[in-house]
């Protein structure tokens, strides 16, 4: 049997599918990222799903201290009524948190009405505040540029700092807003598109070399850096960089006890 509480501070991919092909084709999958950080266990982005990938791989959402979404994007917020459910064990024990742009929240909930009273309660997500799950804490240094109120995060265990760039267009701010040990980023792009707010990986690479964690991990893949092999990319990255960077793959499981010796 797995147990996630003992094996200390993983991140699991549960998917790595970006753009809308992608992820309607379930090329890759898109259930986001499961944090299981000294014992709290934390979801971001529960895309399309996530369900099923999470069940499959035995992580267990009545033990869920939070759900994270970066932005309403379906390909990020699909599952979240389903993962709320099973967090609150069908609705019956009223435990858990929801974080989520004010967006995501306001005429069009990405939740429904019945299940938010299960919730121990929701958090709006806001520029520059900090947060606090537990002994975790993580902040939303700055609001991306993306069709949705949309912010990426940083997040302080007792042991780790690492920080999660959600779907931005490029702006300068990423660069001087993240850091941390360990850089989770999302790379939807092969070629910069100027008329599309996601991130290239021309893009990526800039904000890893102004950032210079001790390792980068690349996520979020449209249908061109899939068609790339991401993993090529990753090892040609390093060599340019000086960066240890991977590619992530669905299922991926990164346990920040490697960043002791990366
Ligand atoms: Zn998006």
């Amino acid at each position: 049997m797995e147990d996630n509480s003992s094996s200390g501070d993983t991140i699991t991919f549960l998917g790595t599918a970006g753009a809308r092909f992608v992820v309607t084709k379930q090329f890759l999958a898109s259930g986001g990222l499961w944090l299981s950080l000294g014992g709290i266990e934390i979801l971001v982005d529960p895309g399309p799903g996530c369900i099923v990938q999470s069940t499959k791989r035995k992580l267990r959402a009545e033990k869920l201290s939070a759900i994270i979404l970066s932005h309403r994007h379906l390909d990020h917020s699909a599952d979240t009524n389903i993962m709320v459910e099973a967090m609150t064990e069908g609705g019956f024990k009223q435990r858990g948190w929801l974080f989520a742009p004010a967006d995501a929240l306001g005429s069009e909930p990405v939740i429904f009405s019945y299940l938010r009273n299960s919730l121990a309660g929701i958090e709006i997500l806001q520029e520059g505040k900090s947060y606090q799950i537990g002994n975790i804490s993580f902040t939303t240094p700055i609001r991306h540029i993306h069709s949705v109120e949309t912010y990426g995060m940083i997040f302080t265990t007792a042991d780790h700092t690492f920080s999660y760039i959600a779907d931005s267009r490029y702006f300068d701010g990423l660069c001087h807003s993240y850091g941390g040990e360990l850089l989770i980023i999302n790379v939807v792009l092969l070629e910069t598109k100027p008329q599309i707010d996601h991130l290239s990986l021309t893009d990526a690479e800039h904000i890893i070399t102004a950032l210079k964690p001790k390792v980068a991990i690349l996520t979020h893949f449209g249908m061109g850096m899939w068609r790339a092999k991401p993993w090529e990319i990753a090892q040609r990255l390093s060599q340019e960089t000086g960066v240890k960077v991977l590619a992530a793959r669905d299922g991926m499981k990164f346990e920040l006890s490697q960043l002791n010796n990366p």
